[in-house]
C-alpha cells in the first residue's frame, strides 16, 4: 500500500482553513496541521474544529520567525509561547513541529527535541504558497507523490490576515481524486 501524509502550514486562517476542513470531510481524510500559535490566538473556534475533526496539530510557533536568526532563548519562547495557546485553547501539547520555512540548525533542533518534540519536514512543496493556478499545484504534487512523501500546503500565510488560498483549495480536491486512483492512502499514522 502506497501512503502519504499531507500537512498544511500557517493556519488558521478562516475561511480557508475550513472550506479545507470540509474537503477533508468529504475525503474522509485526516491531516496534520502546523498551526501558530498568533493564529490560534485570533480564531480559536477554527482551531478547535481541527482538533474535533481529529486532524493532528503540530507546532509551527508562535508567529513564524526563523528560528536560525534568533538566539536559543528567543527559540525557546517561539516554542513556548505557542505551547501555552495550544494548551489554553484546546488542552492540548502537540507532539509534533514544524520549524518556519523548514528552516534550523543543531542548536534549534536541540531545543526542539528537548521539548519532547518529533520535527517533521517534507518533500513534497508545490510552492502553493506563491499561489501558482490550482492546476499546476496539483500537477507538482501528483508527479512528485510516492510511498511516505510529506506534502506540505498552506491554509494559512504566516501571521498575515485573510490571504487568499483559493488555488490551495481548488488544488485539494484534483489531489485527493487523483492520487486515491493512483492507490495512494492519506495517512497520518505513518509517524506515530
Ligand atoms: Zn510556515
Amino acid at each position: 500500500m502506497k501512503r502519504i501524509i499531507l500537512t498544511f502550514d500557517d493556519g488558521p486562517n478562516p475561511p480557508y482553513t475550513s472550506i479545507i476542513l470540509n474537503i477533508l470531510k468529504k475525503y474522509r481524510i485526516k491531516a496534520i496541521f502546523f498551526l501558530l500559535g498568533h493564529n490560534v490566538k485570533l480564531h480559536p473556534k477554527v482551531a478547535l474544529m481541527i482538533k474535533e475533526e481529529g486532524h493532528i496539530i503540530g507546532n509551527h510557533t508562535f508567529s513564524h520567525k526563523d528560528l536560525k536568526k534568533l538566539p536559543k532563548t528567543g527559540i525557546k519562547k517561539q516554542i513556548i509561547e505557542a505551547e501555552k495557546v495550544f494548551l489554553g485553547v484546546l488542552g492540548i501539547k502537540p507532539a509534533f513541529f514544524r520549524a518556519p520555512y523548514g528552516f534550523y540548525d543543531k542548536k534549534a533542533e536541540d531545543i526542539i527535541k528537548k521539548r519532547g518534540y518529533r520535527i517533521v519536514n517534507w518533500d513534497i512543496d508545490p510552492e502553493d504558497w506563491k499561489n501558482p493556478p490550482a492546476k499546476i499545484i496539483a500537477e507538482r504534487v501528483i508527479s512528485q507523490a510516492k510511498h511516505k512523501s510529506i506534502i506540505v500546503l498552506h491554509d494559512g500565510s504566516n501571521i498575515r490576515q485573510a490571504r487568499p488560498r483559493r488555488e490551495t483549495t481548488a488544488a485539494l480536491e484534483i489531489i485527493m481524486k487523483k492520487l486515491k486512483n493512483k492507490g495512494f492512502v492519506f495517512d497520518t499514522g505513518i509517524f506515530l
